[in-house]
């Protein structure tokens, strides 16, 4: 699924990784970010929409999505290893370091 105003180019990167775990009964979970890409919802609270594209996985907010106006930054672009994971889980913990830098780009435009 293609969203509208999805940035295409070559200058486009995924913000980051999806980071997996094996858990105790050997199966492979993907942890998603628990809070949105803007940092202003919890993606539980609110709802949000995984879309596997063919490298990477788009995690759109469901609050950000529909907010007026439109925002562009409204899901993370985390790339994606083979296999599919088994299952999703939301935490921030993994991705404490990408949150920071992130904060600190949208605070030095
Ligand atoms: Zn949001």
């Amino acid at each position: 699924m293609v969203l509208s105003g999805d940035p295409v180019g070559s200058k486009w990167q995924p913000h980051g990784d999806v980071v997996y775990r094996i858990d105790r009964l050997g199966a492979r979970v993907g942890i998603l970010p628990a809070t949105c890409l803007r940092g202003e919802h919890s993606l539980d609270a609110v709802g949000y929409k995984a879309n596997q594209t063919a490298t990477h996985l788009q995690i759109v907010c469901t609050a950000c999505v529909g907010s007026t106006p439109p925002r562009w930054d409204n899901y993370w672009a985390l790339r994606t290893t083979p296999p599919l994971p088994d299952r999703a889980e939301l935490d921030d913990g993994p991705y404490q370091d990408l949150i920071r830098k992130l904060a600190a780009q949208r605070t030095e435009r």
